[in-house]
């Protein structure tokens, strides 16, 4: 069904005042939905549109809809009772503890990953890229749960599933063969972790990934918590290995904590060719007094696609954070200082694949006519102030179809 969305606030432009601030400036139109989702006509609010079949957003302002790009669904204990973290001394005693309890979670997992998918879509979230356990323990079951629930949902989101080794490549013989299963059962892109501090065997665990993302001819998107020289080297030999073995797909770096030491000099340097290889850094704005965050900006300004995503949440790893993935561009602005319009409002870039409704200098670049209707209304006058603000009541449009909750 084709729809008129009508009263949408819109950013159009800014005005530079006297005192060199910079405001925002929007103006209310209406939006036909051609009925594939696609948004076929724009108009000024002060012309008519026909009554039947409109909506009428009352002023909202439209964002791109976000995309959350690195979460667990089938870690999280949403929609089971209250339970906090175990304390634990080492990264193995914190595997070992989640090992014990893959079980009796997997029977749940289908349950436990639609209570977050509901809490990303009323977010504003309508793609999730979602990280699922293919170990020893339970094989390849959370991914058979986490794929039901995506599929329940597809009519609001569309979604990518990366068979990751979370309690490593090496230590147990059958991995390759379960992530292979994984591969040819519904996940999209091949993960990895920690070559250096899980698989303690940088070269040899970043073969065999290299080798079964060759042969299944699919992204990887590698989880690097190691620090300092170690996951930096990681890193560096993997765009060096997929030159000289002609990978031609994409590569990411989660978390990518190796950057953060570097001098920021070698960061750039290291962001330049992160860029030739077009890889992609995936954050979640870990905030701790312990570590620095990484260089985002510096990646950015040297054209490295950073993107961000909310990771696990109230699980066996952590009993914090909301779910809102606009937290985190909020807590990254908030972090490194930017508090004027222009840095406010292109910070929304690391939750929308780049699309924002101004470029930096101001100019309109998005909705426009032929682009999918996929949209965040908000209660906000601009993109700046929604991200300083983080409206509460989003109403999430995809391809056309608005989200409305069962609950
Ligand atoms: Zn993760």
């Amino acid at each position: 069904m084709s729809t008129w969305l009508r009263n949408v606030r819109l950013e159009i432009g800014e005005t530079t005042h006297e005192d060199g601030s910079i405001l925002t400036k929007s103006d209310l139109f209406h939006i036909h939905v051609a009925k594939e989702g696609v948004i076929q006509t724009i108009i000024p609010a002060s012309e008519n549109v026909p009554d039947t079949d409109a909506i009428d957003m009352e002023g909202k302002l439209a964002l791109p809809a976000f995309k959350e790009m690195h979460n667990h669904l089938d870690k999280t204990y949403l929609s089971l009772g209250w339970k906090a973290c175990r304390p634990v001394k080492s990264l193995s005693e914190r595997l070992a503890i989640e090992a014990a309890e893959l079980d009796e979670l997997s029977e749940t997992v289908t349950q436990r990953a639609s209570a977050m998918i509901e809490l990303h879509l009323k977010n504003g979230v309508n793609h999730i890229r979602t990280h699922v356990n293919i170990d020893p323990f339970i094989k390849l079951k959370n991914l058979e749960g986490v794929k039901k629930a995506l599929e329940a949902y597809k009519q609001y989101l569309t979604y990518e599933i990366v068979a990751f080794p979370q309690h490593g490549l090496l230590a147990h013989e059958e991995m390759p063969d379960l992530l292979r299963q994984a591969l040819e059962s519904g996940a999209t892109i091949l993960g990895g972790l920690d070559p250096a501090g899980i698989d303690k065997d940088i070269e040899k665990s970043l073969q065999v990934t290299m080798d079964i993302a060759k042969e299944y001819d699919v992204d990887v998107d590698m989880h690097l918590h190691d620090r300092g020289q170690v996951g930096f080297y990681t890193m560096d030999k993997w765009l060096d290995m997929a030159k000289e073995q002609n990978y031609k797909r994409h590569t990411a770096f989660s978390h990518a904590f190796g950057l953060s030491n570097l001098s920021p000099h070698m960061q750039k340097l290291f962001a330049k060719k992160l860029s030739e290889h077009n890889a992609e850094i995936m954050s979640t704005i870990p905030i701790s007094i312990n570590h620095q965050l990484i260089p985002i900006d510096i990646l950015k300004t040297e054209g490295v696609k950073v993107a961000l995503g909310c990771d696990g949440f109230y699980d066996s790893w952590s009993p914090y954070f909301s779910g809102d993935i606009m937290e985190k561009v909020h807590n990254f602005c908030d972090y490194t200082g930017k508090s004027d319009e222009r840095s406010l409002r292109q910070s929304l870039s690391l939750i929308t694949q780049e699309v924002t409704p101004l470029d930096f200098e101001g100019k309109q670049k998005w909705p426009m006519i032929g682009d999918e209707a996929s949209f965040v209304f908000v209660d906000a006058s601009c993109s700046a102030e929604a991200v300083a603000r983080l409206p509460k009541n989003r109403q999430l449009m995809h391809k056309g179809k608005f989200y409305k909750s069962k609950h």
